[in-house]
């Protein structure tokens, strides 16, 4: 998946240069991130496994996707910076049901779908522009058409 993406980004035009993605040692305790004309970035210091590594890589090239695609993407914008997240999530799988468990969530029926909007959640509130309300609004306000937007993948993977 990760091939498949960055063959993606080239395809789009999207510029990925030598040094697209990066290990570091993140202070917060995030996973990754990513930022317009940073790149990609992996916090080398909270991965334990490959599998981690690759789903980190997965959803931040998804933002890498969105970012170079989507015509006037202001990730100040919270219904921007939720669309995105929902795509990332639900595409990148982050929210499949071993990984939920993983997480110690049980609960079974649209599993999946809350797993995604409370992922979501986390990231738009950590937008400086944007409040609880206000990304929670952004989110239900997109999410049908976000969640349904599987580019560049045919169905969610
Ligand atoms: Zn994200």
């Amino acid at each position: 998946m990760v091939r498949f993406l960055m063959e993606n980004l080239g395809k789009s035009g999207c510029s990925i240069g030598d040094n697209f993605i990066k290990a570091v040692d993140c202070k917060r305790k995030i996973s990754g991130g990513y930022v317009r004309g940073g790149g990609i970035m992996v916090c080398s210091n909270y991965m334990n496994m490959q599998d981690e590594v690759n789903q980190v890589l997965i959803h931040e090239l998804i933002h890498a996707y969105d970012d170079c695609t989507a015509k006037n993407l202001n990730w100040a914008n919270c219904a921007h910076h939720a669309c995105s997240e929902i795509r990332a999530g639900h595409l990148s799988g982050d929210c499949h049901f071993k990984r939920e468990l993983l997480r110690g969530y049980m609960k079974l029926r649209g599993h999946e779908q809350d797993c995604v909007k409370r992922r979501v959640m986390k990231s738009v509130m950590a937008n400086p522009h944007c409040s609880e309300t206000a990304a929670k609004d952004a989110m239900e306000a997109v999410w049908q058409t976000c969640y349904n937007d599987t580019r560049p993948f045919d169905r969610a993977p």
